[in-house]
This record gives C-alpha cells, sequence and structure tokens, in this order.
C-alpha cells in the first residue's frame, strides 16, 4: 500500500511543485495552513507530513505542538519545509519534536530520499509496535501466570500473574511484593527458598527437582487463599528465564489427602504400618541427633474380644477411637502412635533412657485404667517396651517389644513389662 504524505503549506506554487514531485510515489494530502492541517489530521493518520512554517490562522509550531500531544499522531514523522533557515528557527523545530528540518529552495532528489527514509523507518517502527501488541495479547491470554527476569530484575509479567496477585501493573507487584520469591509460603510440602538465598541460587536448586516436585505455596488475592503453583523454568535468550506457573492446588490437595489417607488407620485415624516402615528411621535419627534413644512399646487391650462380645462391635470399634485420642493426648509431639492392628498400638517413643520409658508406659497404663470408657466403663491394656539396640534391625526391636507384652499378658495383663 502507498504511504500516504501530508503536505501543509500555504504557497500554491509549492504545494503544486511538491505534489508533482511526490504524487507518483506516495498517497497526497493537502493542507492550505495549519487549521486546515489539523481538521485533516483528525480524519486520517499520514506516514509522514511535510510542515511549513510560515503560515496564516496558525503557523507550523502550533500544527506541530498539536500533533505532540495527540498519542495517536505523536510518532508520525514530521519535517518541516521551510525559507526560515536561521539556527534558531531550526533548533526550534527539533525541540518541538520534529524529525528533519529541509530549508528552502531545496534539491529534489535529497528531499525525495529523506521522505522516503523517513517513512522506511516509521513503517517499521509501527509494523514493531503491532507485533509486541500481537505478542502481548497472546501471552496475556494464557491462562498460565508468566514472568520474564533475568534474575536480577523481573522484566515481564502476563495479565493472568497480575490478576492472581491482585496488581494492576508490573510497578505495584514489585511495590507490594518486592520479589517473586517473597509471595512464597513457607511449607513442609512445598518448595521454599532459603533466608538470603539469591534468585540464582534458588533456582538453581529448584531446577534439580523434578517437575513434579517445583511446587510453591503462594497466597492468592484473586482467590482469597493459598495456593499451589506448579512452576517450570525455561532459559531465555541465554541470560533469562522464564517462569511458567500454574494453579495445580486442587490436584496438590487430592495428592496429599490420599498421601495422608495411605500413612493412617481409616477407623482411628492414628498411623498405621506403612507409616511406621517409611518413617522409623527418620525418628531414631532424629532421637540419636537429640542426646536420646528410640523406644518402641507394644499395646494391647485387655479382654477386648468380651467387649465385641457383650457389646457388640459398633461398640469395640468406639472403644479403639477412644483408646486412639486418649492415646494421642498422653505422648509427647516427638513421639508417634501407630495401629498395628486389630487391638494393638506401636508406639515409637524417643526418650532418654529405660527408666524415662518404663515411667513413660507405666503412666499411659494408668491413664487407660482411670479413664471411663463409654457404654463399658474401665478396661486396661498390656505394655511390652524396649530400647532400640544399636546395630540391629527394626524387627528385632519389635519381637523383643512382643515378647515382654506376651510377659505382661502371662503376668496377669493390666502392666508394663520392659526387655
Ligand atoms: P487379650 O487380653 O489376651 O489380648 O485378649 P483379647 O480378647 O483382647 O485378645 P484377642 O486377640 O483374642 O482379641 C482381639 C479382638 O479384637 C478380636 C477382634 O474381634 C477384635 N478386633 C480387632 N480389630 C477390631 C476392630 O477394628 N473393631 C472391633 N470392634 N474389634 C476388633
Ligand atoms: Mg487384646
Ligand atoms: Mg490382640
Amino acid at each position: 500500500m502507498k504511504a500516504t504524505i501530508l503536505i501543509v503549506d500555504d504557497e500554491p506554487l509549492n504545494v503544486d511543485l511538491l505534489v508533482g514531485l511526490l504524487a507518483p510515489l506516495y498517497e497526497i494530502r493537502v493542507g492550505y495552513d495549519g487549521r486546515e492541517a489539523l481538521e485533516i489530521l483528525k480524519k486520517i493518520e499520514p506516514d509522514f507530513i511535510l510542515l511549513d512554517i510560515m503560515m496564516p490562522r496558525l503557523d507550523g509550531y502550533g500544527v506541530i505542538e498539536e500533533i505532540q500531544k495527540d498519542k495517536r499522531l505523536k510518532e508520525i514523522p514530521v519535517v518541516f519545509l521551510t525559507a526560515k533557515s536561521d539556527h534558531e528557527s531550526i533548533i526550534k523545530g527539533f525541540e518541538l519534536g520534529a524529525a528533519d528540518y529541509v530549508t528552502k529552495p531545496f534539491n529534489k532528489q535529497e528531499l525525495l530520499v529523506r521522505v522516503a527514509n523517513h517513512i522506511n523507518r516509521y513503517r517499521l517502527q509501527k509494523e514493531l509496535e503491532v507485533q509486541k501488541e500481537f505478542i502481548q495479547a497472546i501471552v496475556d491470554a494464557q491462562p498460565n501466570m508468566i514472568l520474564l527476569t533475568d534474575g536480577h530484575e523481573i522484566k515481564f509479567v502476563n495479565r493472568a500473574l497480575l490478576e492472581f496477585y491482585g496488581c494492576r501493573s508490573l510497578d505495584e507487584f514489585l511495590v507490594t511484593y518486592g520479589s517473586l520469591s517473597k509471595t512464597f509460603i513457607h511449607n513442609e510440602h512445598f518448595f521454599y527458598p532459603h533466608t538470603n538465598e539469591t534468585f540464582f541460587e534458588w533456582i538453581e536448586r529448584f531446577m534439580k527437582l523434578s517437575q513434579d516436585e517445583r511446587v510453591v505455596s503462594v497466597y492468592s488475592k484473586q482467590e482469597s487463599s493459598v495456593r499451589a503453583l506448579s512452576v517450570s523454568v525455561s532459559l531465555f535468550r541465554s541470560q533469562e528465564y522464564i517462569l511458567n506457573m500454574s494453579d495445580i492446588t486442587q490436584t496438590v490437595a487430592k495428592k496429599l489427602q490420599l498421601e495422608d489417607d495411605s500413612l493412617h488407620d481409616r477407623l482411628t485415624r492414628a498411623y498405621n504400618r506403612e507409616y511406621f516402615y517409611q518413617n522409623y528411621k527418620l525418628h531414631l535419627q532424629s532421637a540419636l541427633s537429640s542426646g536420646n534413644k528410640l523406644g518402641v512399646a507394644m499395646i494391647d487391650i485387655d479382654f477386648f474380644k468380651n467387649v465385641n462380645d457383650t457389646k457388640g462391635h459398633d461398640v469395640g470399634d468406639y472403644v479403639l477411637q477412644e483408646l486412639v485420642r486418649l492415646l494421642q493426648r498422653s505422648i509427647r509431639h516427638t513421639d508417634r502412635l501407630v495401629r498395628w492392628g486389630g487391638e494393638e498400638f506401636v508406639i515409637l517413643i524417643q526418650i532418654d533412657g529405660r527408666m524415662g520409658l518404663q515411667r513413660a508406659m507405666q503412666h499411659i497404663c494408668q491413664v487407660i485404667e482411670a479413664h471411663t470408657f463409654e457404654h463399658i466403663g474401665h478396661m486396661t491394656c498390656s505394655i511390652g517396651t524396649t530400647l532400640y539396640e544399636a546395630g540391629e534391625t527394626i524387627e528385632q526391636t519389635l519381637k523383643r517389644a512382643d515378647e515382654a507384652l506376651y510377659k505382661a499378658k502371662a503376668n496377669g495383663r493390666n502392666q508394663v513389662v520392659y526387655n
């Protein structure tokens, strides 16, 4: 498509000359004074404006001032073509935003080349502008949150990210949060940067994780709730990172629930054997590192069969649940209660030694005996307990506790035996 040029000059001879020169190459519009030029500019956006300075009604300076105030027009190259050749006029023209200045009389070839150059540059710039808007529109249309950073500053974020954080602009986001990692919430299930860790440090650690571990916890203003975001990172132009984040809260919640379910007993919500085998080593390490030992206690309800036989299975279930509540209240936060099976429980205890262990178990035995269970009144338990010994397998420890329990039963029940 031909470029459009607006020629503004009050001298018909000049206009004729310019039209003769430019019309074969361009679409031409003519304004015979400044006012007329502005009227034309209300209707069209030319690619180039050739502007005389001295004109009736409104001069060229007045015209360019109006153009500069108009966002739609201000990028159009304006070239003064005038008889005024003093430095002051030329400088004033440039200061007002002129792209170029040509004095009369002019050389035709030179003017043609200048016009062509300005138009080319303007059209290229317009095209880039359109491309930029196009890319921005694509990125803004993504449901995922997208952020571009060089590690020092955030260069770009898309609309989804701003909406998630309840910000209108990147500046507002930066003023509110400072950086992306400052929005992360500390939570054992998710990735969290260490204190004072730089972007490059945490991102390196983060990228070593598998994709399903690259999840952060963040508060969303839009949702008014804490969300889980899956983050994928890609290197961009070698110096920059694109972070692409999607909200996977529901999937994560389900996964955590499933994980939680798989480690707990359904009836009592105590831990199950699966939990025990997955975690006893951690408890052992934790006990040893705090200068303690790991104790294991096996607890079995005395004559529990009677409860089922005389009161029914539902009451039996209730008693198991009530016993778990009682035990959970009686152990310390570093201890773990596991339903081993049936009416048998194991407690993992971090304790300073044998005496402490026996005392703690005696206490539990007494608490149970003293408790009034609805429907059945009182009942008792027998407990066999032992300490983990260096170098043995956990099965060996459990076996010793089991033997101790057997002795407690054989000795008349409702007692603690250490083995
Ligand atoms: P002892 O003092 O020798 O331990 O006698 P006991 O009756 O407690 O021992 P036994 O192992 O013979 O009986 C355990 C009973 O626990 C048998 C079973 O019906 C009951 N039981 C196991 N799991 C459950 C459960 O989930 N719900 C209910 N209601 N009963 C259970
Ligand atoms: Mg029993
Ligand atoms: Mg039993």
